[in-house]
């Protein structure tokens, strides 16, 4: 349901940030498919005492946030409201509790897609790319997910992971929230590692999730209480 309270809740944050990339020229730029109005919860997976994965230093949770920033940016340049489910390095010290509260802000909010990113950790040094997940019996979930992941493809062509159904929390507790959840690549690869630690990548990895989303929304999965939810 659209609820004017999502609107108001998000419209408070969009009108500061859009005048202020608005002041620096930072509005979207001619023949970029507008997202106007397009609600987006973003979750920057960990924090706080969570690292999550985490290998010579680098940590999942710093990653995660830095990747979820870059996207906000770049989905506001496109006329979405964007709502962060953590905007700093914190978290409850009780993980559980910190998703519940995650998951209670997204039913709040009643986004019109989820976007939850995490990385990925193998023993096996080799395995890389990003690989999208969905909640099993989502259709809008499946499609969304279908859509990041090609992108994620174009942007690493050598990746051949698909998107697939997994088990997550936060999918699992909305499951008609059309969401995915984004493994963005592997911590254990030394690739996928650069990938991360450069802004110019991680600008590459947000744009592939703006295309995602806007290839979903250009084919018409916005549309709510209809057959496809
Ligand atoms: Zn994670």
């Amino acid at each position: 349901m659209l609820s004017r309270h999502r609107f108001w809740l998000l419209g408070v944050a969009l009108l500061f940030l859009s005048g202020a990339l608005y002041a620096s020229g930072l509005h979207r730029d001619e023949g970029e498919i507008a997202l106007t109005d397009v609600a987006v919860v973003i979750d920057p997976g960990h924090g706080g005492r969570d690292p999550g994965a985490n290998i010579n230093g680098l940590l999942e949770k710093d990653i995660t946030l830095s990747v979820a920033k870059i996207l906000q940016g770049q989905l506001i340049r496109r006329e979405a409201s964007v709502l962060l489910t953590r905007s700093g390095d914190y978290a409850h010290p009780n993980y559980k509790k910190e998703l519940a509260e995650r998951s209670r802000l997204i039913e709040k909010v009643n986004p019109d897609v989820l976007i939850s990113i995490h990385i990925n950790k193998f023993p096996h040094p080799g395995c890389f790319g990003g690989q999208v997940f969905y909640q099993e019996g989502s259709i809008k979930g499946e499609k969304l997910a279908e859509k990041i992941q090609t992108e994620l493809i174009r942007i690493q062509p050598e990746n051949r992971r698909e998107a697939r159904s997994g088990d997550y929390y936060l999918l699992r507790e909305h499951p008609r929230t059309p969401g995915a959840v984004l493994e963005i690549g592997f911590i254990s690869n030394p690739i996928d590692r650069q990938r991360f630690q450069s802004a110019d990548e991680k600008e590459a990895i947000a744009s592939a999730i703006v295309a995602g989303i806007s290839s979903y929304v250009a084919e018409g999965y916005l549309a709510r209480n209809s057959a496809t939810d």
